[in-house]
Parts: C-alpha cells; structure tokens; sequence
C-alpha cells in the first residue's frame, strides 16, 4: 500500500525541502532586497517613482515631491490634452513653479 502514502513524505526530508524553488528572499541580495521587503510590507512604490496626482498647487499648498536626495527632476503634465512633458528641476528648500502654475516643494523621505 505504499501507494496511498502521502507525497509530501517523498518531498521533504528534515529542514530541506526538494523538489521546490527556494524562496526568492534567500536569494536576492542589497537594495534589490530591500526592494522586495518593502513590497512585503506593503509599500508598493518603495523608489517614490509612480505618478503623483497634483492637488491644489498654491505657493502657500504646493504639492509635495517625495525625495531622498537634494534634488530630483520632475515631470508635469500641465494640461491632460498635452502629449508632452514639462521637466524641471526641483531642490530641497526651494518653491518651484511650473509654467502652468502649479507649485511644487521637495518633501525628505528616508532612503531606501
Ligand atoms: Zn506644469
């Protein structure tokens, strides 16, 4: 009746488990790690690169661009009917308008 056994007895033998791929987390090494256990621990945009939609903009409520370094280029699509991009500069500590009137302020968040 060794035929009824269950496989599981075939595929683990003490602590090791065979016959399957080792968890990913073993594997991956540096930011690419910290990439992963971020994502686990449910940030799902650890590196601050998806889209941000604008708010009011003003000089007294800028929106606020996520950051780990002094400076970072941002992207705004100032009119939704635009297929181009408007790039500029920002800098830690420095108000920047864009040419459609938005304001735009670095905001430091922890490296990753
Ligand atoms: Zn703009």
């Amino acid at each position: 009746m060794w035929w009824l056994r269950p496989v599981r007895r075939l595929r683990s033998v003490g602590a090791r488990v065979y016959g399957g791929m080792h968890d990913p987390l073993d594997h991956v090494t540096g930011i690419e790690k910290r990439e992963l256990l971020a994502h686990l621990a449910g940030d799902c945009d650890p590196f601050r690169i998806m889209a941000i939609k604008k708010g009011p903009g003003t000089r007294e409520r800028p929106n606020l661009i996520p950051s780990a370094f002094c400076q970072r280029l941002l992207a705004c699509r100032c009119c939704i009917h635009d297929n181009h991009l408007e790039y500029m500069w920002l800098h830690m500590g420095c108000l920047t308008r864009c040419g459609c009137g938005y304001w735009f302020l670095l905001c430091p968040v922890a490296p990753l």
